[in-house]
């Protein structure tokens, strides 16, 4: 089992596979020979857990990553001269190296400034009412982070308002799903509830940091637009010929809310986490913290002293912004450790009063 030495808050995909996920990946390999490419009997059972699971008639694929789900999912919804609207902060903006552009030949993404990586209905507004001529590439889509980049959460009023907008305007709404579970564990709230029931036309569901070995799946909430998806994918490279390897796990995710469990069990740590660190001497917490991390603005000694210690974090966000995520698996105990560790080395490196 994992021991509270080697847990670090980098990511949660630093994490391993949990059990229940482990164990369909067995029984899956256990089942002898299977057809090849997804026509095989665990992938078809999956597909139909996911159609229960958001109670309604889904078109669901699945790929190797989050990358692969985002840009392939885009690329349907868009043509080359369509722009996506989207926050600054966007996992398709800073981290997929123009992979969406890429697999859409071109469709631009059309970024918005946020307070706390959510994108609200009049961003959206303001940027298609700012040009609507031939020479901008023509907004097509509006696509959200749930949970968001910052480990913030939108509300069902939130996702509702955004839908609306981009219903006004003729845009399909993507959601960006890589932590979808941590926003359905916080909001306490059916899956439909922030996805098609509040106007969400695709969702890239992630498994991944909720506990697969690897893969995310693609459901189209509007099945008209998965029309001839699976070329993408195999054009792509992500379709998986042992397809059931990459499907099955998700039955372990699914059977018995294990995904919810797991997404609110991290949530709970990050929780944690802030509490006991909240207060100490010169930190600034960044965003409030409503999924499965912890954003703070730490004094720059800190953060040397914490490396020195071998604690992994992220330092993407500007000077002294940390990110110090907490996965399914993250231990109470870990928890404690490091926020100890942060306690201590802040009130050692407060500026000295004079
Ligand atoms: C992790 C993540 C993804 C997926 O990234 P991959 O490394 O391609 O699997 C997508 N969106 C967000 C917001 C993420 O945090």
């Amino acid at each position: 089992m994992t021991s509270a030495m080697t847990q670090q808050f980098a990511s949660d995909n630093y994490a391993g596979v949990c059990p229940p996920a482990l164990q369909s990946f067995l029984a899956a390999n256990a089942s002898g020979h299977e057809q090849a490419y997804g026509d095989d009997k665990w992938t078809e059972q999956v597909c139909e857990r996911m159609r229960e699971l958001f109670q309604t008639d889904c078109e669901v694929f699945f790929v190797f990553n989050g990358t692969a789900a985002n840009s392939l999912s885009l690329a349907s919804l868009c043509q080359s001269y369509h722009s996506v609207i989207c926050s600054e902060l966007a996992h398709i903006e800073t981290d997929e190296c123009g992979g969406p552009e890429f697999f859409s030949h071109g469709s631009k993404l059309l970024t918005a400034k946020t307070d706390n990586g959510k994108l609200t209905p009049d961003a959206i507004d303001a940027i298609v009412r700012k040009r609507s001529d031939v020479h901008f590439p023509k907004p097509r889509v509006v696509s959200i982070t749930q949970s968001t980049e910052c480990g913030t959460v939108y509300s069902v009023e939130e996702v509702r308002a955004i839908a609306t907008m981009a219903k006004r305007h003729h845009l399909s709404v993507h959601m960006d799903g890589a932590r979808f579970a941590n926003a359905v564990a916080a909001l306490n709230v059916h899956p439909s509830e922030i996805t098609w029931r509040a106007g969400v036309d695709v969702l890239c569901f992630g498994g991944t940091k909720n506990g697969l070995p690897v893969g995310e799946a693609v459901v189209f909430f509007d099945k008209h637009l998965a029309r001839e998806f699976e070329y993408r994918v195999k054009q792509a490279g992500q379709l998986a010929s042992k397809m059931r390897f990459i499907s099955a796990p998700w039955l372990g995710l699914i059977d018995n809310d294990v995904w919810i469990r797991n997404a609110a069990h991290a949530n709970q740590m990050a929780a944690l986490l802030h509490s006991l660190i909240q207060s100490a001497a010169g930190l600034k917490v960044l965003f409030e913290p409503q999924a499965n991390a912890v954003f703070v603005e730490l004094p720059l000694p800190v953060i040397d002293a914490l490396r020195g210690k071998g604690w992994k974090f992220y330092t993407f966000i500007g000077a002294g912004g940390c990110r110090l995520m907490c996965s399914w698996d993250t231990l109470e105990a870990t928890v404690r450790t490091f926020a100890a560790d942060i306690v201590a080395l802040c009130n050692q490196h407060q500026p000295t009063e004079l």
